[in-house]
């Protein structure tokens, strides 16, 4: 059996003149945290709409646990939780009423009902808030609410669209938590996202989508990495002033200035092989006083506005067929 939990395959969605889904591919396998991430307007919710099957494509398939949505839309149902990015709260309703409510739309009753609904309140820490209306919840609570909603079915994959958009540093840690024991309980997640960092943490893998085409796939580590053979870049620092290193960095090839510094320079060598750095720092450190040289990983939002500045040449995994 393949690992793969969900398989996209050449997805389309057009509005119009819009191809707000142009050809996307990729795999999602078991146990993954993936997110989806891309400016807006790059076609994410069009694509995990179409996921959570509220919306058919022009083209293309998506099948999970190896069967196609478009066909057997209520079979994928009971496997998915879809929790969309506009909470439509019931303002008069309190938390555990809406929690029955939706525990009985998926057909749930009695004692089973009772103990998911349980389940879900715990797992969110909504149980003091039983009795609160809607109305009173913080934009926390109600993304815990949403969340608790989406999991009443005990959903093996689980479909977020923009969960973190809004919530405060506290929130966003309680969420980022949520998604950790979600991972160790094997569930397998998607979630959108147009905030590279927040992202970049807890997912495994990661998807870039631009002008509904797939751009990236893969792990923080390799977008952050795929352009080390244009040059790996170094935090220098160095006692002293200023223009002894200046100089030094313009009669050495393949060292370019990056950035000055009050004590020092942020430089860029361009030649990532292992054994061309060590001979550089050797020679560096031989006539500049240097106190620290490590290298600097690229914050992931540089390296997405690169990889799109660069109109994706170099792809490893761009051509729309990708697998992880
Ligand atoms: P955001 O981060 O702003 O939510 P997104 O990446 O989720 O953006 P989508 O909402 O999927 O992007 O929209 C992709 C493109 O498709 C946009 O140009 C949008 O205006 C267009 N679009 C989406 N839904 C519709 C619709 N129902 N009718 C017409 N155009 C639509």
């Amino acid at each position: 059996m393949s690992d793969a939990l969900v398989e996209v395959r050449g997805l389309e969605r057009a509005f119009g003149a819009v191809r707000a889904v142009d050809g996307i591919s990729f795999d999602l396998i078991r146990g993954q945290v993936a997110g989806l991430i891309g400016a807006n307007g790059a076609g994410k919710t069009t694509a995990m709409r179409i996921m959570a099957t509220l919306d058919t494509p022009d083209a293309g398939a998506v099948c999970i646990g190896g069967t196609d949505i478009v066909d057997y839309p209520t079979r994928v149902r009971r496997r998915i939780g879809w929790m969309p990015d506009h909470f439509t709260p019931y303002a008069d309703t309190t938390v555990g009423d809406y929690l029955d409510f939706f525990g009985r739309a998926h057909g749930f009753a009695g004692a089973e009902l009772a103990r998911r609904v349980d389940e879900v309140r715990e797992f969110t820490d909504l149980v003091t808030l039983d009795e609160r209306p809607l109305r009173g919840l913080s934009k926390g609570q109600a993304q815990r609410l949403c969340l608790a909603r989406t999991l009443l079915n005990d959903p093996e994959f689980l479909i977020l669209d923009e969960p973190a958009a809004g919530l405060d540093p506290k929130a966003r840690l309680e969420f980022k938590n949520l998604v950790r024991v979600l991972r160790e309980r094997g569930k397998t997640l998607l979630i959108s996202s147009h905030i590279l960092s927040e992202l970049g943490e807890m997912c495994d893998t990661l998807i870039f989508m631009d002008a509904g085409r797939l751009v990236h796939h893969g792990d923080t580590d390799s977008l952050q990495r795929r352009d080390a053979a244009a040059g790996a870049v170094f935090e220098i620092e160095i006692h002293g002033p200023v223009p002894p290193l200046l100089e030094w960095l313009a009669v050495r090839p393949g060292w370019k200035l990056v950035e000055q510094l009050r004590d020092g320079a942020r430089a860029g060598f361009a030649n990532a092989a292992p054994e061309a750095v060590s001979a550089e720092l050797r020679r560096m450190s031989a006539d500049l006083p240097i106190v620290e040289f490590r290298r600097q990983e690229r914050r992931l939002e540089e390296a997405f506005v690169e990889m799109l500045r660069n109109g994706n040449a170099n792809g490893e995994n761009a051509s729309g067929r990708n697998t992880p």
